[in-house]
């Protein structure tokens, strides 16, 4: 019997994975398999995993029980667990979730049709290992629910600054980067195809380092790089690790219009005690001396965070730096987690997850109050003044209304008239709302 080829691929977690399943259906396009958007009509269903928090990995523990509803109407379907939940966990899994056929961790996709062909008489399919050298530079992705403006570049993977909470350098391995002129060619071709805006992505974007010959290129320069292939490409670049990000950096954003002025840095604690704990490498007092060097350099910029909440040990005085913290930071928005404790992670062997559920809860409900309270007062802070935005599509509250995001990463909502996706134009914010502002369109 002819084998259904149609991939139905569901992505959990981070851009990274979805950048991650970009490259996974275009290796599969090239082997002659085809992508499918509709779950019914697939004879291959892959689940692209994460793994950083334990509520990620019981999500995709309930996607496998539909998954094994379906596999039971129709024997033939193939379903294959791909990512981080991929590789830590795979041998229980394979033996747990007797319904898996094949399981693939990130730097084994190259592997997935010689996988495919191994399937078969009830024969299962792996290849979890971690590599050295494998960044996918030459492969095209394929870009899924694409609004054909904005894309992902991954430009490095893994990581090595093994913070005591975080899973990424069991799951993902060592900190590769990719070579910057197929960087440089996927952000051309993109801008070919009619995008307007890429994200550059990796753990900790401000170690990148690629040697060119003998030319050493970090990411400040990788940056202006891919700036400088059209003044009309917007760039954007995520994750910032507070202990590397540079003045050079922060200059690089600040020449180049095109560079958004907008910069996540995630503090995740305020505390000293608690950041030696998490083996971030930075104090307090480092965080805010790049703050104050972002504000100093880029006056303009956004600046964005990720907290976590209920470390161990983590006292009421640690809470409270980290409510000052933010006070004093001022972020324009964050993600806020409570701690979830991870195997093989430095703080699941050696500290005690001994923070109770509810005082978590209860610490988080304040921060996430906090951050609301500031999110408004950015806000209100942009009413009255004009951005430069780029259209990214059709609001989902209205037809007759564009939506697009300001250099700044907020969206803004204002009414359509003759303009599309694509197209920049200058809009003057007269109100907001909790997650958006709303604007009108400058005739000027
Ligand atoms: N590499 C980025 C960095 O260092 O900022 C972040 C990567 S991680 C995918 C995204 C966020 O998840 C982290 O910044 C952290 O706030 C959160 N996170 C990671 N491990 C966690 C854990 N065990 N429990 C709760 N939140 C966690
Ligand atoms: Fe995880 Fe820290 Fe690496 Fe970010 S920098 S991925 S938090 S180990």
């Amino acid at each position: 019997m002819e084998k259904n080829k149609n991939i139905f691929i569901e992505t959990y977690g981070c851009q990274m994975n979805v950048s991650d399943s970009e490259i996974v259906v275009s290796i599969l396009k090239e082997a002659g398999y085809n992508q499918t958007n509709d779950i019914t009509q697939a004879g291959i269903i892959f689940i692209n995993t994460c793994s950083i928090r334990e509520n990620a990995e019981e999500r995709v523990r309930k996607r496998l029980n539909y998954f094994r509803s379906l596999k039971k109407k129709n024997p033939g379907v193939v379903v294959g667990l791909l990512g981080c939940m991929a590789d830590r966990t795979k041998v229980a899994l394979l033996e747990e979730e007797q319904l898996l056929d094949l399981i693939a961790g990130p730097d084994s996709y190259r592997d997935l049709p010689h996988l495919l062909n191994q399937i078969g008489n009830g024969q299962r399919a792996i290849n979890t290992l971690l590599s050295l050298e494998e960044t996918y530079a030459d492969i095209t992705p394929v870009r899924l629910d694409s609004n054909h403006v904005s894309a992902f570049i991954s430009i490095m993977r893994g990581c090595e600054n093994y913070c005591s909470y975080c899973v990424v350098p069991y799951t993902r391995g060592k900190e590769r980067s990719r070579d910057a002129a197929s960087i440089v060619r996927e952000t051309r071709d993109l801008f070919e195809k009619g995008y307007r805006e890429v994200t550059l992505l990796g753990q900790n974007v401000n170690s990148y380092a690629w040697k060119n010959g003998s030319n050493p290129i970090n990411f400040a320069q990788l940056l202006e790089l891919v700036a400088m292939v059209n003044p009309l490409m917007r760039v954007r670049f995520s994750t910032s690790h507070p202990k590397d990000i540079s003045d050079e950096l922060l200059y690089t954003i600040a020449r180049h219009p095109n560079i958004c002025k907008a910069i996540h840095l995630p503090v995740q604690s305020g505390s000293n005690h608690i950041l030696d704990l998490m083996n971030r490498k930075y104090t307090r007092e480092n965080y805010i001396d790049r703050i104050e060097a972002i504000r100093k350099i880029i006056p303009s910029c956004a600046i964005s965070t990720d907290i976590i909440t209920g470390f161990c040990d983590e006292t009421h005085e640690d809470h409270q730096d980290t409510l000052s913290l933010m006070q004093w930071s001022r972020y324009d928005y964050a993600f806020m987690f409570k701690y979830s404790e991870r195997p093989s992670t430095l703080a699941s062997e050696k500290l005690a997850d001994n923070i109770p559920e509810d005082v978590k809860e209860a610490r988080l409900r304040e921060i996430i109050d906090l951050q609301q309270k500031l999110s408004y007062q950015s806000n209100q802070m942009d009413v009255g003044k004009h951005f430069d935005v780029l259209i990214e599509g059709v609001s989902k509250r209205s037809k007759e209304h564009l939506f697009g995001r300001t250099s700044q990463n907020k969206v803004v909502v204002f009414p359509k008239k003759n303009r599309k996706p694509g197209e920049y134009l200058q809009v003057m914010v007269t109100s907001f709302t909790s997650a958006t502002l709303i604007g009108v369109v400058d005739e000027s």
